[in-house]
């Protein structure tokens, strides 16, 4: 009988963490090699091996050309590579030799792993989930599955916490789960009811973390040292290494003290400077505004007032920060629940929900004692999609392709949608479907998933001939497509034809790097892509990249620059002195006299009291087309065919060939 173990692992931007669940059903963190919960997600490569962890870290201020830190911020980007000497690494490798390393410590303490859930922000696009994917299979995982870090939150939290596994919750409960960690803040709405684990809405910031924090704290230091020396550290990748590190302790005791000791040294200069905490809280009030711009974001997207949450859950390591708690305990006006361990729950949750996917298993009995196999089997979880799906589709008054999204943002998962698009011209024998994510976040460019096309219609077909479109996210938000031509029947499907073929292309890199990390166990490939004519040629990075100058410097200048957007976003934005009231109805916040402006403009919405499900935020996949974009409702044919008379003079004007291969709506 096949052996396998619950394993739950926190794959981090700063610190990773692996934890599995007890024969009681208990999570239990693993502590790595060197006795440590938590493994800093730092990858040094000295001469011979790839280590990883604190040693890795403390690596990167004498040597930190060879350090690779921060990799999950780069997750799913294909141009993405650390050079390192003669050779070049990119972010699933080096996710894969953490993971292999957490994997690693975890065997030799609960015998052999094979498969194990990994943990991604709930922002993360179709992409970088393939990419995490990738690099747990790197690490020798056969099997890897994938839960939004703020579910596992939320598992975490009605499974019971820290040794109180399956304390029941004695009322249904709507929880705003508050996820700051080192590189992403991450927020859902999650509803519990009688076993039943449901995530209502997701939504957070990918690029917002502690690093930020720690940035405020650098260049404050920094300008000081200016000021002093009339140079800039952070100009010195092993001056602004050793400035970070400095600045992540102060920022530490800055939670607990009110003032902190960084100390500087550049060019042979050396002061050390005291930060007191209120300097630190001022300049760091713009990333607290983005928190919260996002916190309301969710609320009144979702038609949720305070009123309707009955529990703000918070977790993440940044969630310690005195600022951070104040600031959201104004904003909700309500006590914040932190039971939850900000560097373990995620690791728990993520077990949590490898023990549910192994609880219904014939052999489960022999991981787990009766109580818990019965308990885990009647847990269920429910997710939603954080990214809007659709097909770009020819705007017909200005001929520019734009997105129509079919599957909205925040739809119950599995869910799928169908709708009728027009060829737009007469005799088009090709279809090109180009199936697109909406970016992370309002204003984020969409990403494009890949390709379905149909092809070798007949040849007398007219413009406006209908084609009709089912697009589908199942239960792992795997993306399919199908379409097809309603006269003739030709159609086609995909489950996505991929741009940059990750896995396949990324794979045989992961396994080059790898020969020096500890033997991995059998490696099973992940899919290989379906087109891989379509891969995107590399091009090498320039040679100057071997500059020492180029790996970590450009990460902190990267954090540096999205620090002063912030700020002037900053000066835009309200600071929340007071709790911010928000409607009950529509989740905008009120007016001075308590009124609802969106109310009060709009017939007013059906009111709901706490803890009832929400019609209106429990879509069906086909209830709300168009609206995650710029794409038009649903509209008759007779109306498309005059609108599309309205883009045909844009359309001839338009030589590409690939322009016949266009649908509109
Ligand atoms: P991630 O999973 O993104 O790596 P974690 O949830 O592990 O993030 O949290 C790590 C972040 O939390 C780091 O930025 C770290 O500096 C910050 N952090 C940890 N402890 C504290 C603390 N006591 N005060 C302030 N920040 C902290
Ligand atoms: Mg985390």
């Amino acid at each position: 009988m096949k052996q396998t173990q619950a394993v739950g692992i926190d794959l981090g931007t700063t610190y990773s963490c692996i934890a599995w669940l007890n024969e009681h059903g208990h999570p239990v963190t693993i502590p790595n090699q060197e006795g440590e919960l938590a493994t800093p997600s730092v990858v040094f490569f000295d001469d011979h091996e790839p280590i990883v962890g604190t040693e890795a870290l403390r690596n990167a201020i004498a040597r930190p050309e060879r350090v690779v830190q921060n990799a999950k911020r780069h997750m799913g980007d294909s141009d993405k590579f650390w050079r390192i000497g003669a050779n070049r690494y990119n972010p699933v490798q080096i996710s894969g030799l953490i993971l292999r390393k957490l994997i690693a410590a975890a065997q030799d303490q609960i015998g052999e792993i094979n498969e194990a859930v990994v943990t991604v922000p709930a922002q993360f696009s179709d992409a970088q989930r393939h990419a995490t994917v990738t690099a747990g299979h790197s690490a020798g995982l056969e099997k890897v599955e994938i839960i939004n870090e703020p579910v596992a939150a939320a598992l975490c939290h009605v499974l019971g916490n820290e040794g109180l596994a399956f304390t029941e919750l004695a009322i249904d409960q709507q929880l705003l789960v508050y996820d700051l960690g080192g590189g992403t803040l991450d927020l859902a709405i999650v509803s519990y009811s009688s076993d039943q684990v449901r995530v209502v809405a997701s939504d957070g910031d990918l690029e917002l973390g502690g690093l930020d924090w720690t940035q405020v704290l650098v260049d404050i230091a920094a300008d000081r040292f200016l000021d002093d020396f009339k140079e800039d550290p952070r100009q010195d990748p092993h001056s602004h290494q050793f400035l970070a590190l400095e600045a992540e302790q102060a920022k530490r005791s800055l939670s607990v003290r009110p003032r902190a000791a960084v100390t500087v040294q550049h060019e042979g200069n050396r002061r050390t400077y005291q930060i007191e905490q209120e300097e630190f809280e001022h300049l760091g009030r713009a990333l607290l505004k983005r928190s919260n711009v996002i916190t309301r974001r969710i609320l009144a997207d979702n038609g949720f007032g305070w009123a309707h949450v009955d529990v703000v859950l918070t977790t993440g390591g940044s969630s310690r920060m005195p600022m951070v708690r104040e600031s959201l305990k104004k904003l909700s006006g309500r006590t914040l629940n932190s039971s939850l361990s900000p560097d373990q729950s995620i690791a728990h949750g993520a077990a949590y929900y490898s023990g549910m996917l192994l609880a219904n298993q014939e052999y489960t009995r022999t991981i787990f004692d009766s109580q818990a196999s019965s308990r885990l089997a009647h847990i269920q979880q429910q997710s939603v999609n954080a990214r809007g799906l659709g097909i770009l589709i020819r705007d017909t008054q200005t001929g520019d392709r734009v997105p129509h999204y079919l599957i909205p943002p925040n739809t119950a998962l599995p869910a799928s949608h169908t709708h009728v698009f027009g060829t737009v011209v007469d005799q088009q024998t090709k279809v090109h479907i180009r199936i697109v994510e909406s970016g992370a976040g309002p204003g984020k460019p969409h990403t494009i998933l890949g390709d379905c096309l149909i092809t070798d219609l007949p040849s007398n077909l007219p413009e406006g001939s209908e084609v009709e479109v089912m697009i589908s996210y199942d239960a792992q938000a795997r993306v399919h497509v199908s379409a097809r031509e309603l006269k003739s029947g030709r159609s086609a499907e995909t489950e996505i034809i991929r741009q940059e073929n990750m896995a396949g292309q990324l794979q045989q890199e992961v396994d080059d790097v790898t020969h020096a990390a500890p033997p991995a166990k059998k490696v099973e490939a992940p899919q290989p892509a379906k087109a891989a004519s379509q891969r995107k040629v590399e091009t090498p990075p320039p040679t100057s990249s071997t500059s020492p100058k180029t790996t970590l410097s450009d990460e902190w200048a990267a954090v540096s620059a999205r620090l002063s957007e912030l700020s002037k976003f900053a000066d835009s934005v309200d600071q929340a002195e007071q709790p911010v009231l928000l409607c009950n109805s529509c989740g905008t916040a009120l007016g001075p006299k308590g009124k609802c402006s969106a109310c009060d403009a709009a017939p007013k919405k059906r009111k709901r009291p706490t803890g009832v499900k929400r019609k209106s935020v429990q879509r069906t996949s086909a209830s709300k087309p168009g609206a995650a974009g710029t794409a038009p409702a649903k509209r008759k044919r007779k109306k498309t065919a005059k609108t599309e008379a309205a883009g045909k003079s844009t359309n001839k004007q338009r030589s590409s060939e690939d322009d016949f291969w266009d649908l509109v709506d």
